[in-house]
């Protein structure tokens, strides 16, 4: 199947502009990066000034402000040269900016979704357990109320984009009855807890954290405002 007739002036172009992405900066290191098992950092930095780390999301969160299709083009051309970066860029939009976007109250999404979706930060999302996988229900991982804080306490694994993320979507327990799962965002205190969980599992996540800054690259996100695509800095922490 190709989407290629379906696609309007604004999202053809935004095409070409990934497509030449990819080609660029994804596609020349994709076998050095999983023969040496690293993060692409480099390359998530650059996703950010071009609006690539937040295509879906409202420009009023500093986010591109394109449709879904546009954010699945991102990913179809990127994946065509490195699967594992694709899903590093769908594990921080869909598994963990959207659903803050969908379920966070107003306070949240103003407090983490334009650090992700600008590229300041990337986000992960955690919910396999060793015994909790298609089995959500299993999570043993307890949120248990600290004041007006959460305490988490528990153990993911398989984590994408854990060694780098700044955010996580994290799934708890808030009771002891099966099926009771909370899920809210964390900060980057349990991002290096992340760290450790993950490590080793995947390409997408193994890497010693790096910080970058941005590339001067222009961004073509359909939607994207001028001011939004000005130079503001990436990179994952
Ligand atoms: C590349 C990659 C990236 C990942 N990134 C993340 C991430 O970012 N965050 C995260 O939380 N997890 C992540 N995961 C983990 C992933 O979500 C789990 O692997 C997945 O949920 C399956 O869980 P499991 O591995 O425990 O397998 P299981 O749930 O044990 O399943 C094993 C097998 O049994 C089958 N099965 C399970 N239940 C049933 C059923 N009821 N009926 C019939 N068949 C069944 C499954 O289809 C599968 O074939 C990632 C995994 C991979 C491979």
């Amino acid at each position: 199947m190709t989407l290629a007739t379906d696609l309007n002036e604004e999202q053809a172009l935004f095409r070409d502009m990934v497509r030449d992405f990819a080609r660029e900066e994804v596609g020349p290191i994709a076998s050095q990066i999983d023969e040496e098992a690293r993060f692409p950092a480099e390359t998530l930095a650059k996703m950010g000034p071009l609006g690539l780390l937040g295509i879906p999301i409202p420009e009023e969160y500093e986010g591109a402000g394109a449709d879904l299709l546009s954010y699945q083009i991102a990913l179809e051309e990127i994946a065509y040269h490195c699967a594992s970066t694709a899903l590093s860029l769908a594990a921080h939009t869909s598994l963990c900016t959207l659903p803050i976007l969908a379920f966070g109250n107003e306070d949240q999404k103003k407090r983490y979704v334009p650090d992700l979706a600008s590229g300041r930060k990337l986000g992960a999302f955690g919910l396999t357990e060793s015994q909790a996988g298609s089995d959500a229900g299993a999570t043993r991982t307890r949120a248990v109320r600290d004041g007006k804080t959460w305490i988490l306490n528990g153990s993911k694994a398989y984590i994408t984009n854990a060694s780098h993320a700044a955010t996580f979507v994290v799934t708890a327990r808030t009771s002891g009855r099966a099926g009771r799962l909370a899920s809210a965002p964390s900060s980057s205190r349990a991002a290096s807890r992340g760290s450790r969980w993950a490590r080793r599992r995947t390409s997408s996540g193994t890497a010693r954290p790096t910080r970058r800054r941005s590339s001067s690259r222009t961004a073509a996100c359909p939607g994207r405002t001028s001011s939004a695509r000005r130079g503001r800095a990436s990179g994952t922490s």
